[in-house]
């Protein structure tokens, strides 16, 4: 039977990359989007020509209730869940004097509470059978960034989220980790301005943005048994950004 994976923005960037390589991988894969349905179709699509059963919903990630409807429907439909992937995720960038209070809390509820609530509707039933696997999506942005102190504050949270759970639940066969990508080809950088993209690149080391799926590789790794002995890590994914 194949091993079967949530994948929490699934339909875009670096979550579909992740949906394609675990379909690759042998699994199940049910993915989660907020309103691209044609985006989250097109990656159920790429993922079934692997071979794998897929289940595609509609969920918001700030919605517990229907996070905890979906992971109960993927339990029933493909089976007791052995991997989660978190990159659901957004920026709403501003200095902080001009910040609206909304996208504050849009930012903190999607990227740190969404990541909470799957983690919590998955964890329990991973803990219980002693076996699973999560790898949350951090930021080299949780060191800082100028105009994303929601963005940062969220990320910074992943990682303190991410250690905390690794250390609660190893004990109980879960491991925990989380990838902080540095700037990566996706639609969420693609709204930075031609003149800002053009300096971050000349300060990364390696001299051009990630793809998704070499984020989805690392991510794919994590979750495998080859990393049977990493937990509570956070892997940077930057072309050498942050050293
Ligand atoms: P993206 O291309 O903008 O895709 C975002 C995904 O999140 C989409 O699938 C979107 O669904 C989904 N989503 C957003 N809000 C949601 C909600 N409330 N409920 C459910 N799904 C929601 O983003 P990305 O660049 O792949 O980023 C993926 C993750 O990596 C994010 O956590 C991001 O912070 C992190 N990251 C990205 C970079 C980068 O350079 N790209 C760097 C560091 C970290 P729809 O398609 O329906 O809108």
């Amino acid at each position: 039977m194949r091993p079967v994976a949530v994948v929490t923005g699934g339909s875009r960037g670096i979550g579909r990359a992740v949906v394609e390589v675990l379909a690759r991988d042998g699994y199940d894969v049910a993915l989660c989007y907020q309103s691209n349905e044609e985006a989250a179709s097109l990656a159920a699509k790429a993922a079934q020509e692997h071979g794998g059963r897929t289940l595609t919903r509609r969920v918001d990630v700030t919605d517990r209730l229907a996070v905890e409807a979906f992971v109960r429907d993927v339990e029933q439909e493909l089976g007791t869940v052995d991997a989660l992937v978190t990159a659901a995720g957004i920026v709403r960038d501003s200095h902080l004097a001009m910040m609206r209070p909304e996208d504050w809390d849009d930012v903190i509820r999607t990227n740190l509470d969404g990541t909470f609530h799957f983690c919590r509707a998955v964890a329990f039933p991973m803990m219980k059978r002693r076996r699973g696997a999560i790898v949350t999506l951090s930021s080299v942005a949780a060191e800082g960034h100028a105009t994303q102190t929601n963005y940062s504050a969220s990320k910074a949270g992943i990682i303190g989220f991410t250690k905390a759970l690794a250390k609660e639940a190893g004990r109980a066969g879960l491991r925990v980790n989380s990838v902080a990508p540095g700037f990566i080809t996706t639609d969420m950088t693609a709204g930075l301005p031609a003149k800002h993209a053009t300096e971050m690149t000349a300060r990364i080391p390696l001299g051009r943005f990630g793809e998704p799926e070499e984020v989805a590789e690392l991510v794919a790794f994590l979750v495998s048994e080859r990393a049977a002995y990493i937990t509570g890590q956070v892997l940077h994914i930057d072309g050498g950004l942050v050293v």
